[in-house]
């Protein structure tokens, strides 16, 4: 069996991504998934380049949500009794980063991630043959009082202040961008720099066949531990199966912890379980993205239909999903965009690989320098992981990273 320069664990859009960019920088490079390409919640996520959403979510503002949020069930925020306790730690870290200070530290480190990201999308678009797969629709935040419009103007202010174009809207004017919404929405937001993908399933399978038709192969396999060894890293698969590379990326998303405790590494990585319904293309003429903030969940048109999802559910990675969250995000959007044909739709619930504080982590694992970690995107994976690929590769080839990654350091905990 041949021995790549380079194993990359996880075949979602993080992991293939990297795998791509170091195969371009002349790395030769295995990708291992256990269930092959696009399995994760890189299938079906929302679509989004949302690089103009610089701010954590670890913030004062969701904390001043989240009590009101908590006492729906079906809300946008839920916690299952069964999960309260073993989540608690993560929610300790996730309140402590909602200070001041280091709300504006992770600011400054995701608008650099963001602004890196968007640079090298759509040169990497155009090298891996799916630039036809960018849409430029951008995104419409809609807000039901004036009082919720008015509480969201910190926010808009501090992406002004990163140069985030933006313009507010009252009803007539969203009725040029947006035609049919409830008239409920009084005022909204649109941010023309949100980009979005035609279906982000088809974009990572996309991204699998240009990977395996620059040489790369694709192997269905568990990654279960990794072991540093004098000349690289010994990868450990079930059943005594061994794999050797120089270097391993741990791409898996909301499992990497797992993997990283096999290297005596524990990083606080959780889920944020999300969900949504995929209607039939034409079930609403839906013309850019539209976010229903104050509910937690976004419309999205793909190419293969229209996508109703969100939701943070802090449930972990075992216990099974609750569609009833799905269901109630559709009735909403029902009643929110009343032409809205709701029938036929396909119910998903995917794991956002989330780390407390609303960053990444990127860097290298404790134990080795040739173990690189590149997980816990949270909301934001597909949106930056154009950056995070650039910087695995130059992790890769201990070359200076583009940005500072300091913030983004897995031993940050
Ligand atoms: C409802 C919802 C909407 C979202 N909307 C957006 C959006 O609009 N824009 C955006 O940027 N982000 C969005 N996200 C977040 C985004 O989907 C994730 O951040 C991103 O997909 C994470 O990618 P990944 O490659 O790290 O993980 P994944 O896509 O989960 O891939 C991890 C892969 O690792 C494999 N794996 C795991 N463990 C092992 C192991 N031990 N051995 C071998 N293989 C293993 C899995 O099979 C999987 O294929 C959304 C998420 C959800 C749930």
């Amino acid at each position: 069996m041949s021995r790549p320069d380079v194993i990359v664990v996880g075949a979602g859009v993080v992991g293939l991504s990297a795998a791509i960019a170091a195969q371009m920088r002349g790395l030769s490079v295995v990708v291992i998934d256990r269930e092959g390409p696009a399995a994760g919640a890189s299938a079906g996520n929302a679509g989004a380049f949302g690089f103009t959403d610089i701010l954590p979510l670890a913030s004062p503002g969701i904390l001043r949500k989240a009590p009101r949020w908590l006492l729906d069930p079906l809300g946008p925020l839920s916690i299952p009794p069964r999960y309260a306790l073993q989540i608690a730690p993560w929610m300790l870290r996730f309140w402590r980063a909602c200070s001041k200070d280091r709300v504006e530290h992770s600011t400054a480190a995701q608008t650099a991630l963001m602004d890196l990201s968007r640079a090298d999308l759509e040169p990497f678009l155009a090298a891996t043959g799916t630039s036809a797969m960018l849409r430029k629709e951008g995104n419409l935040q809609v807000y039901e009082s004036e009082a919720e419009f008015q509480a969201s103007l910190p926010g808009w202010q501090a992406r002004e202040r990163h140069g985030i174009a933006f313009r507010h809207m009252d009803a007539d004017q969203m009725a040029g961008i947006q035609p049919g919404l409830s008239p409920r929405f009084i005022r909204g937001t649109f941010t023309p720099g949100w980009y979005s993908i035609a279906d982000p399933k088809l974009y990572v399978l996309a991204l699998a066949e240009q990977f395996r038709a620059q040489g790369g192969s694709i192997e269905l396999g568990e990654v279960q531990a990794l072991a540093p060894v004098t000349d690289g890293v010994d990868v450990h698969q079930p059943a005594g199966a061994t794999r050797h590379a120089a270097q391993v990326v741990v791409a898996a998303g909301a499992f990497s912890h797992r993997i990283a405790r096999s290297l005596g590494e524990t990083i606080p990585l959780e889920t944020e379980r999300g969900y949504n319904t995929t209607l039939p293309p034409g079930a609403f003429d839906l013309r850019t993205q539209v976010t229903f903030g104050g509910h937690g969940f976004v419309v999205t048109r793909l190419s293969t239909g229209i996508r109703v999802g969100g939701a943070v559910e802090l449930g972990g990675l075992s216990l099974p999903p609750n569609f009833a969250r799905s269901q109630a995000m559709l009735t909403k959007a029902k009643a929110f965009l009343p032409g809205l044909n709701g029938e036929g739709g396909r119910q998903w619930m995917g794991f956002r690989p989330s780390l407390p504080d609303s960053l990444p982590a990127i860097g290298h694992a404790r134990a080795s320098q040739n173990v690189i970690y590149a997980f816990g995107h949270g909301h934001l994976g597909l949106t930056q992981s154009t950056g995070t690929a650039r910087l695995v590769s130059e992790l890769l080839l201990r070359a200076r990273p583009s940005i500072d990654l300091s913030p983004f350091s897995p031993q940050r905990f």
